[in-house]
Order: C-alpha cells, then structure tokens, then sequence
C-alpha cells in the first residue's frame, strides 16, 4: 500500500505547484509539524506516542482526552514536558446539544473539566467539536442554539483558565457530532460571543472538513491570526469508502494541502501543521514507519 501511496503521491505532486494568486509557497518547516495522536491509537499508547514523537523529532502532539486518561493527567504533563514536546491541541470538549437539560448541564460540566485538564497540559488550545443532532431529533437550528449557549456557559471558565477554545467546523456528513459545518458560521459564532478577540475563542481548520468551501480563503483571511488557533491536515480520498476513518495521507488525494497553508500563512496562522488520520488503512502501520512517511509528505505537499 505504501508503494501505492507513493506513486500516487508523485503523480499529484506534479500539479501542486500553480498558486492562485500567481505566488510560490515554500516547502513548510518540519519543525511546524506536529501529530494528532488518533493517528497512531490503535498501536501507541500516550506514553509510547510522546516517546515515539520525540524520536522522530516531531515536535508537537494532539493527545485525546481518553488517552491522557489511561495515563493520568499529571504523568501525561510531565511526559510531555520532560520530552519539550508542544500540545497543539487537546481533543476535544464540546458536544452541546442534548435532549434534556440534565444532559446539557452535563456537558457543560465536562467542558469545565476539559479546559481544566487543557490548562494542566499548556495546550495550545481546547478542540472544541460542537455536537449534533440530538438522537432523534431533526430540529438542526435547535441544535445550533444549544451550541451557542453551551459556548456562552464555559467561554467565561475558559478565559480565566488562559486556555484558548477552538471551534472545528466539520463537514455535514458527521452531523452526529457537529451541527456547525462551515468555517463562516464558526466565526459568527466568535463573533456573537467574543466580539473583541480576545484570544480566547478561534477556530480550527481542519483541510479534511473545509476544502470544498467556496469562501474558505475568505474565511480564513476574516478569522486572522486571532482566531486561527490549530490547522489538521490529511488528504480527501476519491471515492471516500468510510464517513470517519477513511482519511487519506497528504498527497493521496484531492485537496491542496499546501494552497491551504498558504491561506493560513498570509493570515497570520504562525503555529503548527497538525497531521490528523482517522484511517483504518494508516492505523495498521508499524508507527515507526507511518512517521517517516509523515514528515516525507509533510514536506512535499504541505
Ligand atoms: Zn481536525
């Protein structure tokens, strides 16, 4: 599959040069880039994805909060410190809308506790997937204002914690964790609720969920270097086979990863490339061998 993967990857290379505004991206930093630890859950734990990062000198994680877990949240601190690895991110809080109240009081509490647990570990922002469509429910404007009420709840803890929320638009297809589907309404909803920019409420770009969008460079030079708080980048895979784990590696297929990055760079974005896999095919790689894979890609086609 690799062997695939490559010459696929060569072939797209080739068509990745032409910019729209006439311009040249430079090849990215391999010190900007950084892993989403979904990418190798299936085969390391957190203790061995920090060791396993540091190894390959990539500088900066985005654990899952049930991976910190298995650890605990002190040792998964003092790993990550103790190797100078940066937290891009910490997924994910969010997931407002609920059927009764008590499930939205609940989720309000477990947001409070993931900026807590956020603040514990210096990330650099709290991903923040914002939940759908409650079971059985089809009342999707509903859904919506849930969202910005439950936003409103815990903007206030997290301004006082330092840690920054980071709104993900994904794409419509995962409308049963996210009702807000575009990068526009993730910033109106930035702007409603912190219409100074203070920092504390941005927005993640993730290439995988935006890249269709018509007024995506728009919306990128509107949310600026104060909102962009985390960029995730994969490859969209023609035809995609699974709606969650079906992710392709940069340069297998048709997004423009690094037209993108251009958009962030000329924004202001100065932080991290954070590589995100949900793949079933990626995540039976040896870890060792999909890393080099990683920064090889990361370099050609971010
Ligand atoms: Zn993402």
């Amino acid at each position: 599959m690799e062997g695939d993967c490559r010459r696929r990857g060569r072939r797209q290379e080739a068509g990745i040069a032409a910019r729209d505004d006439g311009g040249q991206v430079n090849p990215p930093q391999t010190s900007a880039l950084a892993l989403n630890l979904v990418t190798t859950r299936s085969t390391w734990g957190l203790a061995q994805a920090i060791e396993g990062c540091a190894r390959h000198d990539i500088r900066g994680i985005a654990p899952w909060r049930d991976q910190v877990r298995a650890i605990g949240l002190k040792n998964a601190s003092a790993a990550i410190r103790s190797h100078q690895l940066a937290v891009t991110g910490l997924c994910s809080g969010g997931r407002f809308p609920a059927r009764t109240a008590r499930l939205r009081k609940a989720a309000i509490q477990d947001n409070l506790r993931a900026i807590d647990e956020a603040a514990e570990l210096s990330a650099g922002c709290l991903i923040i997937v914002v939940g759908g469509l409650p079971e059985g429910s089809s009342d999707i404007a509903g859904a919506r204002a849930q969202v910005m009420d439950g936003l409103a709840e815990v903007l206030p803890h997290a301004r006082a914690a330092g840690v920054r929320l980071a709104l993900e638009p994904l794409h419509p297809m995962q409308v049963s964790i996210a009702c807000m589907n575009t990068l526009e309404q993730a910033l109106d909803l930035c702007d409603a609720l912190d219409p100074g920019v203070s920092g504390a409420l941005g927005v993640a770009v993730d290439v995988y969920h935006v890249w269709w969008d018509p007024k995506l460079k728009q919306q990128i030079v509107r949310a600026g270097k104060g909102r962009l708080h985390a960029f995730h980048i994969s490859d969209w895979l023609v035809p995609t086979q699974d709606l969650f784990d079906d992710r392709g590696m940069m340069g297998d297929g048709v997004i423009d990863v690094r037209r993108i990055r251009g958009y962030m760079d000329a924004a202001g974005y100065a932080g991290m490339h954070e590589v995100e896999l949900f793949s079933t095919r990626w995540a039976r790689h040896d870890p060792d061998k999909l890393l080099k894979i990683i920064k090889r890609r990361h370099r050609r086609f971010c």
